[in-house]
């Protein structure tokens, strides 16, 4: 059977679509570029409290990464805490790692007052070591984040991993239980009919083309008609485009793809993910698997760059074979869809907020947006209300910008770090 070229989130839940193709209010309170997790989220929040606002996506709803995901609901930042610590010190480690599980229990709760029926259930992460030197970091690490954040996690030895993982492969592994996953297209469509229920206006096929800033007001342009807005709030993650140039070179985009086998026989599925966790290993060219419905879901970033057709063809043949690496068992198994997103990286590889002359933004997530997207795009539109936004965790470090500015938003040096991290796997 051909592999489909088709995002398998897709084909479980009724996507938003083009009844979002409606009129565009003349004026509102705040635009939103960008209807994934951030956009939807913020949006929720200010139509809660009487915001007029609209959330602008140039293609449908949940379009972007939101609903490509691998679904993982993670704690911390894709940066250790012990490099977040040293780099900002412990006062405001501490904070961002909190906010971090306040992330957590934000998608939690949104999921449980929303009813969004997407199978979120906190069944924790496994972080498994490629080799033993892994394993003895992930040792320091258990010590680390128990002493100075007092957050419990906890070693599995090879010998025990059989009851985490159904394979062989790995050097041990580490479990936070507070970790947890759901269906991210699921997540995403019921997002958007909590937005819509909150008063916000959705509009796909709305892609923004031009802000201009007048006296207290913006004049935004899409693809198919302009509205004036007080403020703008830019949630657009790894399809940051040149309407928001300064933010464009500010983020790299990075491909991810995953592959999702044919639905597996119940013992098997039990016995490849026995506490059905959201595993992924230690490599800097990572891979991400987890089941959803006796399927293996299995990701990676098989190729740096955006997905293209092309590029996606490739990560199938990449991802079957290191599945097959990872789970023997699996090498008759048919893989019945591949798919691709793209991600946000910072260059310092930490999610950003913040505003410039009443433009806010929130992107920069790398790989773990499904929680902090949607934290952060509520808490930055509580700040946006408040008028705080200049004290939020995640405002009061440096965003910075490429270095030696070799940087316009096309990411010609990403084939250069995929072949680097490949060599680090290596020789690390
Ligand atoms: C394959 C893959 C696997 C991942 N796995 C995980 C995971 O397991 N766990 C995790 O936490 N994170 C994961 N992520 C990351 C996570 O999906 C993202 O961080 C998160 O979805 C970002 O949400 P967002 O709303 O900011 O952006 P998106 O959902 O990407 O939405 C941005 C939207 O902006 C729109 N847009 C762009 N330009 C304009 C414009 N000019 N005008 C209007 N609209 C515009 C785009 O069309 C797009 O729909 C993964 C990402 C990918 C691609």
């Amino acid at each position: 059977m051909e592999i489909r070229q088709q995002i398998y989130w897709h084909t479980t839940t009724q996507m938003p679509g083009e009844e979002h193709m409606t009129a565009l209010p003349q004026k509102v309170d705040v635009a939103i570029l960008g209807g994934g997790y951030t956009g939807l989220s913020a949006a929720r929040t200010l139509a809660k409290q009487g915001a007029k606002v609209a959330v602008l996506e140039a293609e449908t709803i949940g379009w972007g990464a939101s609903s490509r995901n691998g679904g993982m609901v993670l704690t911390g930042l894709k940066l250790g805490m012990p490099t977040i610590q040293k780099r900002y010190g412990r006062e405001l480690a501490k904070r961002l790692f909190q906010y971090s599980l306040d992330s957590i229990d934000t998608v939690e709760q949104i999921v449980k007052e929303e009813n969004i029926d997407c199978g979120f259930a906190r069944t924790g992460h496994l972080l498994t070591a490629n080799k033993q030197k892994h394993f003895d970091a992930l040792q320091a690490e258990v010590e680390f984040m128990e002493k100075e954040f007092g957050h419990k996690t906890r070693l599995v030895s090879r010998a025990d991993q059989r009851e985490e993982v159904g394979s062989d492969l790995y050097y041990g592994a580490l479990v936070d239980e507070v970790s947890g996953g759901l269906n991210p297209a699921r997540y995403v469509a019921g997002l958007a009919c909590a937005a819509e229920k909150a008063g916000a206006a959705l509009h796909a096929r709305a892609r923004v083309t031009g802000i201009e800033r007048g006296q207290n007001r913006f004049f935004v342009e899409t693809e198919r008609g302009s509205l004036v807005a007080d403020s703008v709030l830019v949630g657009t993650s790894g399809y940051t485009g040149s309407v928001t140039k300064k933010l464009q070179k500010r983020i790299i985009p990075i491909g991810s793809f995953i592959i999702a086998t044919e639905k597996l026989p119940a013992e098997l599925a039990q016995e490849l993910s026995p506490k059905n966790r959201m595993i992924f290993d230690y490599k800097h060219y990572l891979n991400y698997f987890r089941l959803w419905d006796d399927r293996m879901i299995f990701g990676g970033r098989a190729a740096f760059l955006p997905e293209t057709a092309n590029t996606i063809k490739r990560s199938a043949e990449i991802l079957r074979r290191e599945m097959i690496q990872v789970y023997p068992q699996l090498k008759d198994v048919q893989v019945e869809y591949v798919w691709g997103g793209t991600l946000d990286f910072a260059f310092d590889m930490m999610p950003h907020i913040g505003e410039v002359d009443k433009t806010y933004y929130s992107v920069g997530y790398a790989g773990h947006g499904v929680a902090m997207a949607t934290h952060l795009g509520k808490t930055v539109a509580e700040a946006m209300l408040e008028g705080s936004i200049h004290e939020h965790p995640f405002n009061l470090f440096p965003f910075p910008s490429a270095p030696l500015h070799l940087y316009n938003g096309f990411p010609w040096f990403l084939p250069l770090a995929g072949a680097w991290h490949k060599i680090l796997d290596w020789v690390e």
